[in-house]
């Protein structure tokens, strides 16, 4: 428990209308990325695995207090206690079973979601950036 979660509780005791943080949970894990019915967030999966940091083995992840940790304490494989974390681009039925999920949430877009930006300082022709969101 964190002290960010004791201290939402807390307030949503006072303040009623402070929703306790929604879990998002009618986004399916197979989708990339969708509206949350429940709290119109954009939210996206992000997937990822823990490895032992000595030998590189694939150590169950799980989430915990929104942090990637492995379930087990110590590697199964040399005794480590040193882990890495590791972003998967997607998910494969592989990794699905070492894999945790995070749904992060996608702040909404003050900008237009096509953003130009001209180089500066270029005796070229300037070039058109564009930065797809
Ligand atoms: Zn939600
Ligand atoms: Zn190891």
């Amino acid at each position: 428990m964190s002290l960010t979660d004791d201290l939402l509780k807390i307030a949503s005791l006072f303040f009623p209308s402070i929703n306790v943080k929604c879990t998002h949970d009618k986004i399916r894990p197979d989708m990339e990325k969708g509206y949350c019915p429940d709290c119109g967030k954009l939210i996206q999966n992000e997937w990822y695995i823990t490895r032992c940091a000595c030998c590189g083995v694939k150590i169950r992840a799980m989430v915990k207090n929104g942090n990637i940790v492995p379930q087990n304490h110590f590697c199964h494989n040399c005794g480590s206690e040193e882990y890495t974390v590791e972003k998967l681009p997607q998910i494969n039925f592989i990794d699905i079973n070492f894999a945790a999920l995070i749904k992060k949430e996608i702040p909404e877009l003050v900008l237009p979601s096509t953003t130009r930006c001209w180089q500066e300082r270029t005796t070229e022709q300037p070039k058109l950036l564009v930065q797809y969101l």
